[in-house]
């Protein structure tokens, strides 16, 4: 891991965020986004290219509906490579070749990005600017600071159930000290990843700042987690304060996001 750089000011700290990621190419991201619309929730899906359209992989058109729906589709490479293990061209060819599949596929610049397992550095964070994405989200989770690097965008809570351990184990990574700091009474008395998300919820409901929830769909299907997930989506949506934004729409640049048309009245025409 590198230091980032660019801290944006991405809102004004009194303002209270809600945004979702979905990782992968599971069609059953689509159960996900249905999930998402009828509560009013924003989300963006990332999308490895390599696979689309075979076995339980999304197909071209399922992402084309997903981003009629007002869901934003970025990329997530091209096999699901692990970045800091991939050397030069092959490097460059799985962060720019996924940004024109998809871009062909739905017509529209992709301009957000997510790193296989997390994993990036100096060199790969490179490859990505220059590739011409505005941002890219990575796993660390427990933040909800308005301020973030727009290359290590990262999360609040992982729909997953975690131990302790590995949450702790999280906020020890570079760059994640406010957050142990903020987090550490609602990791004192953690239960579970659905009370720790509404705990952190509240928090930034109180305080301002960055919800943002993330899972692999696959993931919520092999665990069954879609009680849960239908769960904090109640909670957190619907909220008179809150502002519902995809992953894109927070690094745009503030009078951009401003003009942003109201995602629920995207999912209302849908
Ligand atoms: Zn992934």
């Amino acid at each position: 891991m590198t230091a980032m750089v660019n801290q944006m000011p991405s809102v004004a700290t009194s303002r209270v965020i809600v945004t979702t990621s979905w990782d992968d190419d599971a069609a059953s991201g689509l159960r996900v986004a249905e999930m998402l619309a009828s509560k009013g929730l924003a989300g963006t899906f990332y999308v490895p290219t390599g696979r689309l359209g075979e076995g339980s992989a999304l197909r071209a058109s399922d992402l084309r509906s997903l981003s009629a729906n007002g869901f934003e589709i970025g990329a997530h490479t091209v096999s699901h490579a692990i970045l800091t293990q991939v050397r030069g061209p092959d490097l460059r060819r799985e962060v720019e070749e996924c940004k024109q599949v998809l871009q062909q596929i739905l017509g529209e610049p992709v301009t957000t990005f997510c790193y296989p397992k997390g994993r990036f550095n100096a060199e790969v964070v490179r490859i990505v600017r220059e590739a011409g994405y505005q941002g890219a989200r990575s796993t660390r989770m427990l933040a909800s600071d308005a301020l973030f690097s727009q290359f290590a965008m990262p999360t609040t809570v992982q729909a997953y159930p975690h131990t302790r351990a590995n949450y702790v184990r999280n906020l020890l990574r570079p760059g994640a000290i406010g957050a142990l700091v903020t987090s550490a009474p609602d990791l004192i008395s953690f239960g579970n990843w659905l009370q720790l998300g509404k705990r952190l919820f509240d928090r930034v409901l109180r305080h301002g700042g960055i919800w943002h929830l993330y899972g692999h769909p696959w993931e919520i299907e092999k665990l069954n987690l879609w009680p849960q997930l239908e769960e904090i989506f109640a909670y957190v949506s619907r909220r008179e304060s809150v502002t519902y934004c995809t992953n894109g729409q927070l690094l745009k640049p503030a009078p951009e996001r401003a003009a942003a048309e109201p995602i629920e009245s995207k999912h209302a025409t849908a």
